[in-house]
């Protein structure tokens, strides 16, 4: 626990529902100990209707925090200053008071940028990516890899029409997106990285989000943005197949990361972090 709250103790507060199985408290509070901050970070379930009242409530008490499924949308519209990442992708995960007026900013953008030069050990410009998806982790991903400068990004969702409106919403002169009908179209296609972001994964019996001994593309790498203790399933599968894998808890410790220094305008420790949460 971080020591007793004084009554100077300020706010943090992770919003959505469910809440309760997140780390984000847990490497949060890690870090505000480790650097002597006086805050406390907690989880909050809410309801859409409740979560403006509480995240300007929280904010202008000086505090700040992260917002999660499925509230991002409702927050990028309770804001009073969206960053370009909450404009271009309609979500909103991190908050603060920032000169009288309530900030709100995108870091899973940053936090899957990350996550993507972790895992290649590069940046990807350039790259051909196959992204698995198109809810709102999937519109973090198409940001972040549209501004790395990617070659092509091929979106494969179980709703097509949703896979297309993503698409088009981020489709600009020198990014191209594609939409794939299904995994057999892209047979003879070769990606240097998938990307899973779905949520399967979440849930022991859920079906691999890209079965890995099927007929498909050639992939070079995989990122799965679904985390799970020990790793996902499919992070396994995919690394039995000899290709460099990874689940999200780097992309989680690096938007976390991202939201910090919006808060403290002060390098998070990463270490830290990354230790509490194992
Ligand atoms: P979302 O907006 O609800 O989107 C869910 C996506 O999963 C949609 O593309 C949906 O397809 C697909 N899907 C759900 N059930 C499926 C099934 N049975 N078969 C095939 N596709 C299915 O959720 P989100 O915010 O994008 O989050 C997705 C996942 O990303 C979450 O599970 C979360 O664990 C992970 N995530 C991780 C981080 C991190 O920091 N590591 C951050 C954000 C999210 P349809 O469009 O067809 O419904």
């Amino acid at each position: 626990m971080n020591p007793a709250p004084t009554a100077a103790t300020r706010l943090f507060a992770l919003l959505g529902d469910p809440v309760s199985h997140s780390l984000s408290p847990r490497f949060q509070n890690a870090a505000l100990r480790a650097l002597g901050l006086d805050a406390v970070y907690v989880a909050l379930r809410c309801s859409a209707d409740d979560l403006p009242g509480l995240l300007r409530g929280i904010a202008r008490a000086g505090g700040g925090g992260n917002v999660t499924v499925p509230h991002k949308a409702v927050a990028a519209a309770t804001v009073d200053h969206a960053s370009d990442a909450v404009v271009r992708t309609g979500a909103c995960n991190a908050f603060w008071l920032e000169g009288g007026a309530i900030h709100g900013d995108n870091t899973d953008v940053a936090g899957v940028r990350e996550a993507v030069r972790a895992l290649l050990g590069r940046d990807p410009a350039g790259a051909r990516v196959l992204l698995l998806g198109a809810g709102g982790a999937a519109s973090a991903a198409v940001c972040a890899l549209a501004d790395a400068g990617v070659e092509r990004i091929v979106l494969l969702n179980r709703t097509a029409e949703r896979a297309e409106a993503l698409a088009e919403r981020f489709r600009a002169p020198g990014v191209r997106i594609d939409v794939a009908a299904s995994v057999d179209a892209l047979a003879d296609d070769r990606f240097d990285l998938a990307i899973n972001s779905t949520s399967l994964g979440l849930k022991p019996a859920d079906p691999l989000p890209l079965h890995a001994d099927a007929p498909g593309p050639e992939i070079g790498a995989a990122l799965d943005l679904v985390y799970a203790a020990g790793e996902t399933r499919w992070v396994h599968a995919m690394r039995a197949r000899g290709l460099p894998a990874a689940d999200g808890k780097e992309m989680l410790i690096q938007q976390g990361a991202a939201a910090f220094r919006r808060w403290w305008g002060m390098e998070p420790p990463l270490d830290v972090m990354r230790a509490a949460m194992k």
